[in-house]
C-alpha cells in the first residue's frame, strides 16, 4: 500500500510589515531629583520632589509606549502611580469621546518621602549628598555595561531663581568634565527653544559639576540634567502643576531621545 502523500500545507509567509517601535531596544534611565528627607526646592507648598517624581512617572509612560525599557534610579510609591493622560486642550468639551470624559483624573501629587536608592538605602541625609548622587549615577553604569550604546540617562529637576520673579523657563545641563554637550542635551535644548520652554533662562546647554552626570560614576554618554521650569515664576509654577503641560514636556523629552536613536548615538 502506498503511503498517502503527506499533507504538507504550502508555507505562506506572513507579511511582517509592522515596524519596530522607535525606542525598541533602548534603556531610558530616569532620575527623579530629590526625595526622601530632601524635598528640593519648595514654592507655595509644592516641593520640587513632588513634581520631579510625577514627571518621571509621566516620561516613563511616554517612552514605554515608544518601546523603551525604563529604569528609575530610586524607588517610591510616587513612581508606581500611573499618571493618566488628560484629554487634549484643543478638544472642545462636546467633541470629547465617552472614553475621554470618563477617564479618571490624575492622582494627587505625592511627596516621595519614602524614596530609597536602588540598593534599598533610604535618602535620609538631606540635600544633594554626593554619595547619593553617585549612587544614582551608578545605575547608569550598571545598564551601560548591560546594553551599551543603547542607554540614555535623564535627571529631572525644577529650578528656582534668586533673581527676578519674572525669570522663567527651563534648561539643560551637561557635565563640566566632558568635552562638549552630548546630542541628547542639544536635542532637548533645541526642542525646548522651539516650544518656548527656555523662557528667559539659558538658551544654550550649560556645563556644570553635577554628581549624577559625573563620568567617573556614570559612563553613559547621552546623559543630562534638565531643569524643567523655574518654580519662582508664577506661570511656570502653575504649568508644573498642570498634567497637560507635564505630558507635553514628557513628549518633547521623548522626541529628543528618538532623535538620538535615529542618529545612532544610542
Ligand atoms: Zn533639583
Amino acid at each position: 500500500m502506498r503511503r498517502p502523500a503527506s499533507k504538507k500545507k504550502p508555507v505562506v509567509k506572513k507579511k511582517v510589515s509592522k515596524a519596530l517601535p522607535p525606542l525598541h531596544g533602548v534603556i531610558v534611565i530616569i532620575d527623579p531629583g530629590h526625595g526622601g528627607t530632601d524635598p528640593g526646592a519648595s514654592v507655595g507648598g509644592v516641593t520640587e520632589a513632588m513634581l520631579t517624581y510625577r514627571m518621571a512617572a509621566t516620561l516613563a509612560e511616554v517612552v514605554k509606549k515608544l518601546g523603551a525599557e525604563v529604569h528609575f534610579t530610586v524607588r517610591s510609591a510616587a513612581l508606581r502611580r500611573k499618571p493618566i493622560e488628560p484629554p487634549k486642550l484643543s478638544q472642545p468639551e462636546g467633541k470629547k469621546t465617552l472614553k475621554e470624559l470618563s477617564r479618571a483624573p490624575e492622582p494627587p501629587l505625592l511627596a516621595p518621602r519614602d524614596a530609597v536608592l536602588a540598593s534599598g538605602r533610604r535618602l535620609d541625609m538631606g540635600n544633594d549628598v554626593p554619595e547619593f548622587l553617585h549612587a544614582r549615577a551608578e545605575i547608569g553604569a550598571r545598564f551601560w555595561k548591560r546594553r551599551k550604546p543603547h542607554v540614555v540617562f535623564l535627571s529631572l529637576h525644577f529650578d528656582v531663581s534668586k533673581g527676578s520673579p519674572s525669570d522663567h523657563g527651563g534648561f539643560t545641563m551637561w557635565d563640566i568634565r566632558e568635552d562638549h554637550p552630548p546630542m541628547l542635551v542639544r536635542e532637548i535644548t533645541r526642542r525646548f527653544g522651539e516650544a518656548g520652554l527656555c523662557g528667559n533662562r539659558h538658551k544654550q546647554p550649560r556645563p556644570n559639576d553635577l554628581g549624577v552626570t559625573n563620568p567617573e560614576f556614570n559612563p553613559v554618554p547621552q546623559k543630562t540634567l534638565v531643569e524643567l521650569a523655574t518654580l519662582t515664576n508664577a506661570a511656570d509654577h502653575k504649568n508644573a502643576l498642570d498634567p497637560r503641560w507635564r505630558w507635553r514636556v514628557a513628549r518633547i523629552l521623548a522626541a529628543s531621545i528618538v532623535a538620538c536613536k535615529k542618529a545612532k548615538v544610542i
